[in-house]
């Protein structure tokens, strides 16, 4: 898989791995988090009431930036960030039986959806794959704050996302860890 498009980030070239040995490295690394694993037994419910809508980015940790551990929050992630049906599919769930109260949705400086056009993610993928891209679909956004909010609209006033919960759509800055609360 190649690195995620990104006009400001340096494009490593993709190893090509081949299938029989392609996740060895992970698979060892897992052995060595499955021997000291605490999590066992534990439930699934958010335990900080937590749940963060946030983008696939590699540079987003989004526990660590809200001083959170596994277990405290419900992680929702796609391309932006956005809420689509997916998440307030999650979102459902999430604040009638999951213990979420607060939801966090935080896009993100520098983004690839918001920094490209869709025609220019079809060349760069046309590009990457030799194939024509032109029929696939990108969410891209225009104008990051107004999608945001309107976002944050969409959970407040989702008829089945519990009554009480609380919903904030904030800027997450890649390049100083900060969040900005913009809604
Ligand atoms: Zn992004």
């Amino acid at each position: 898989m190649s690195a995620q498009p990104d006009n400001t980030e340096e494009h490593p070239v993709p190893e090509h791995h081949s299938a029989a040995t392609a996740f060895d490295d992970l698979l060892e690394a897992n052995r060595a988090f499955a021997s000291r694993f605490g999590l066992s037994g534990f439930d699934g419910v958010a335990h900080r009431g937590v749940a963060v809508i946030t983008c696939m980015d590699s540079r987003i940790d989004p526990l660590g930036m809200l001083g959170l551990s596994p277990g405290d929050a419900k992680i929702f992630r796609n391309p932006g960030g956005r809420i689509d049906s997916l998440a307030l599919e999650a979102l459902v769930l999430g604040t009638h039986l999951l213990n979420v109260d607060r939801v966090l949705v935080v896009p993100h400086t520098r983004c690839a959806v918001a920094s490209n056009s869709a025609a220019d993610l079809r060349t760069q993928v046309g590009a990457s794959s030799g194939k024509d891209a032109s029929w696939m679909s990108f969410h891209v956004i225009e104008d990051q704050e107004r999608a945001l909010r309107e976002d944050v609209a969409k959970v407040r006033s989702h008829p089945l996302i519990a009554e009480g919960t609380v919903v904030g759509g904030f800027l997450y800055d890649v390049d100083t860890g900060l969040l900005q609360h913009i809604d």
